[in-house]
């Protein structure tokens, strides 16, 4: 059986060494993450370097997602690294203050904006929601506020306002150096944070192609402003390629108790219009310590997997974790265990919805007939960019579509999509009326299929063409 969810993990000191790479490719990772918010640009080059490597090594095909670090606000920092608020006392964001010089009164803030864009009453989450703050007051240059929830707070910390409305816009002059590496380093994918319109997405887009990638675009759905409003939410993500479930910061905007309800909306709006979406941050939090995952963290990847995610992420986990390779091979469990559920083979995708092109046309009937036909044991599609498996793999169903395609950027590209596994394969290379055989035969020979079973085969007139998908064949798989 193939896993049909896809594994993303977050690159970090403990996985970048040669043998760590080398585990959790074997392990079963499916798209590398590389996180600008840490590192060097050559730190990135490199680490890219060394999955492309291991991964042709082992014959294996691994996505790379470069993901931008986007406006995170910070606290400066304090005289003596961390401080102690305790719930009642006043704590004051001074951005006038020496940004070094914080205690427990008073801290430095990098973004002086802040102050435009909160009010009195508002709520300030401080460090992934270990603190909150109350707004009492606000001035010229600090805001003053009452702490409700207390604890360790240190230098750098994340701050949230909750219910959103932060103006810092998504890309940072550092985000338009960093897309340019990414160009360079040759990633797949590049993830935009704290998207806040559709045209956040065009800009980061006009920077890639001009930069010369043809990387696709993954928006980081992480504030209050899209998770409350559906037209907002579906503008940006037909502005993109994929989207991410980022919980990390989007539960601090929200709040925890919306959270679940949300990603499942932002999941199904995702996969209803041809996109592709990952769900991130949290999954396997223990196994930063400890080697096995909750029974919680079993069933938040279960859940993702029955609500048809794309593929689920790990961060610290395999960033900076004790036990990296144990949460790529927990996370193969336990998407595997999940897919065997009845919930999972069944699609109403579109099914009440006119097609507007043929080679949708062309997916969507090819999955259905698939779904719907005994002893079909798998979809071939031969694909130039991957538009078709992706449409295809927008259906849910059991059976593995094999993308069959000459092209490395569509070989990584597929990693990412649920249910779709990549073969090299160059209809060029064989005469055209042996083309259909010729990718049987390849099946066969890796043991995907067996003698008697039928086998659907899309693909178009013209081989290595683009968009041309408009032929639908049903193949007896011959001994
Ligand atoms: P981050 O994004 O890890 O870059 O913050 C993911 C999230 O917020 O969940
Ligand atoms: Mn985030």
């Amino acid at each position: 059986m193939l896993r049909r969810t896809k594994i993303v993990a977050t690159l970090g000191p403990a996985s970048t060494s040669p043998e760590r790479l080398d585990a959790l490719i074997r392990a079963g990772l499916d798209v590398a993450r590389l996180n600008f918010s840490h590192g060097s640009a050559e730190q990135h080059q490199e680490n890219a370097r060394r999955v492309r490597d291991t991964a042709a090594a082992q014959g294996r095909f691994v996505a790379l997602l470069a993901d931008l670090q986007g406006p995170k606000l910070r606290i400066a920092r304090f005289t003596e690294h961390k401080v102690m608020l305790s719930k009642g006392e006043t704590f004051i964001l001074d951005a006038s203050m020496d940004k070094e010089a914080g205690d427990t009164q008073r801290v430095g803030i990098d973004y002086e904006q802040l102050i435009a864009d909160v009010s009195v009453g508002d709520t300030l989450v401080l460090d992934d929601g270990r603190i909150e703050l109350k707004v009492t007051e606000v001035d010229q240059r600090s805001v003053t506020t009452r702490v409700l929830i207390g604890g360790p707070l240190s230098d750098n910390k994340g701050l949230n306002k909750r219910g959103g409305g932060l103006s810092a816009p998504a890309l940072t002059d550092k985000d338009r150096e960093d897309i340019k590496t990414a160009a360079a380093l040759g990633a797949d994918y590049v993830a935009v944070s704290f998207v806040r319109t559709a045209e956040d997405m065009h800009t980061a887009r006009a920077l890639l192609r001009e930069a010369g990638s043809q990387a696709r675009l993954v928006a980081k759905i992480e504030r209050a402003e899209l998770a409350d409003d559906d037209a907002a939410l579906d503008a940006v993500i037909e502005a993109s390629d994929a989207v991410m479930v980022a919980r990390g910061d989007l539960a601090v905007e929200i709040g925890d108790a919306a959270l679940v309800g949300v990603q499942k909306h932002i999941i199904a709006r995702a996969r209803a219009l041809n996109r592709v979406v990952i769900t991130a941050t949290q999954m396997m939090e223990s196994m930063i310590q400890n080697p096995m995952p909750t029974r919680a963290e079993v069933s938040d990847v279960a859940n993702a997997v029955f609500d048809y995610t794309d593929a689920v992420m790990l961060s610290a986990e395999t960033a900076v974790g004790d036990y990296p390779v144990e949460a790529v091979e927990a996370m193969v469990r336990i998407c595997m265990g999940a897919e065997q559920h009845p919930s999972t083979h069944t699609s109403q995708h579109r099914i009440h919805e006119h097609m507007e092109h043929v080679d949708e046309a062309i997916a969507l009937s090819a999955m259905y007939a698939a779904n719907h036909l005994d002893n079909v044991t798998a979809i071939i599609c031969l694909t130039e960019t991957g538009a078709t498996p992706l449409m295809m793999s927008r259906i849910k169903s059991s059976l593995p579509i094999f993308a069959f395609s000459p092209r490395h950027t569509t070989q990584h590209r597929v990693a990412l999509f649920r249910g779709v596994q990549t073969v090299p394969f160059d209809a060029a290379d064989h005469p055209n009326e042996l083309v259909n055989d010729r990718a049987v035969e390849e099946l066969l020979r890796r043991g995907a299929v067996k003698p008697g079973e039928l086998v659907i085969l899309t693909k178009g007139d013209f081989s290595n063409a683009q968009g041309g998908t408009n032929s639908l064949k049903i193949i007896t798989v011959e001994g």
